[in-house]
């Protein structure tokens, strides 16, 4: 059978994404009997990129997964995810979406072998990428564990942590967010930023500011991470003066901002924040503007972002579109 003959049936839902948020409606779909397809995406090697499983699968210890006393590593999370959706007869391409024709129903999805699929219904679940600094040492870190994350809810409660000196990069909400969360564990938390005022509300920079625990390093940028197997430091550069130091830590926490892998989707045919988030229209539901698309996990969540709300969004999604491919009668 050619790539396309078996693209000639439309397909009462099709999911983008192989992150928790995928899998989970992966799984709640194929047990509805949808025969859901998944597009699980091209492995790549570009950390900063989407990628079969997402971001967990550069992360290391989950131990925040309820069900999991004893934690888990993330890409073996993700394997389990998927074994679990194959079981019930998902069917899963390691292919992209390259776009989306939500113009008109059946949709028409573009995929990366050059293929066209239809589909009554979507579920877009394709999560969203940590911002980096793109410092090579900073990624071959944070790949290997080494004590460089983009997530301190994830991995901050972590032993090798506690009692440490840390630093957080970045003057956001979640920049301020890292921070309080970190001086729990933490003996010391720097939250290096590139300017000498911090973007995020008001009160949530002083929660920070008035921690004794923390303190700002202001004017600054991370311009490397220092360390082998784990990391031992930062080199710093004050970018009014010019001058470098290295502030040594054991761990480096990123908190530049995230982006939501929705590039493929049009924005005006889908309604979207002005970062690319998708927009849910009706509260606590996973409609999308379009109906017939639905919407699950970071890609439309830039508060949260954590495996089992990603999970929750996913069994929303399914239950949704099931729903609604029964009220329009397509069985
Ligand atoms: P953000 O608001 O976009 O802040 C990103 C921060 O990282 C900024 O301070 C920015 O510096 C800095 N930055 C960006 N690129 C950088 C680079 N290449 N090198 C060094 N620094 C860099 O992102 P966020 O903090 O993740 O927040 C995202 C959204 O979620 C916001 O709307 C936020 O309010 C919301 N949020 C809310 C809560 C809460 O209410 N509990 C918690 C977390 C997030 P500049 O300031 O110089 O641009």
């Amino acid at each position: 059978m050619s790539e396309n003959d078996k693209r000639q049936d439309i397909e009462k839902v099709t999911i983008i994404g192989s992150g928790p948020a995928g899998w989970t409606a992966a799984i709640y779909a194929a047990r509805a009997n949808l025969q859901p397809l998944l597009f699980e995406g091209v492995p790549k090697q570009t950390p900063a990129l989407m990628r079969p499983g997402g971001q967990l699968m550069l992360t290391t210890e989950v131990e925040n997964y309820p069900g999991v006393p004893h934690g888990v590593q993330g890409p073996e999370m993700m394997e389990l995810f998927k074994k679990q959706a194959e079981r019930f007869a998902t069917r899963i391409e390691q292919l992209d979406v390259d776009a989306v024709d939500l113009s008109k129903r059946p949709f028409t999805l573009s995929i990366s072998d050059g293929t066209k699929v239809k589909t009554h219904s979507l579920i877009i679940a394709t999560g969203a990428t940590a911002n980096w600094l793109g410092l090579e040492n900073e990624m071959r870190l944070a790949r290997t564990g080494g004590g460089v994350s983009a997530c301190a809810v994830c991995d901050g409660a972590l032993p090798v942590f506690r009692n440490q000196e840390l630093v957080v990069v970045g003057g956001g909400d979640s920049a301020m967010e890292e921070s309080s969360y970190l001086t729990k564990f933490a003996s010391k938390v720097y939250i290096v930023h590139r300017r000498d005022a911090f973007r995020a509300s008001k009160i949530m920079q002083k929660r920070v500011l008035d921690n004794p625990k923390s303190q700002p390093v202001w004017d600054s940028a991370v311009i490397d991470v220092l360390g082998d197997e784990k990391i031992a430091g930062v080199r710093l550069k004050n970018l009014k003066t010019g001058v470098e130091s290295t502030l040594p830590c054991k761990g480096m926490f990123v908190a530049i901002g995230h982006t939501p892998a929705t590039k493929f989707l049009d924005p005006k045919q889908i309604d979207m924040d002005e970062k690319g988030y998708v927009a849910m229209p009706m509260p606590h539901r996973s409609h999308t503007s379009v109906e017939g698309a639905f919407v699950a996990g970071d890609c439309a969540d830039a508060i949260y972002r954590q495996a089992v709300t990603a999970a929750g969004m996913g069994c929303r999604a399914a239950i949704d579109a099931e729903r609604w491919l029964a009220d329009e009668g397509i069985e």
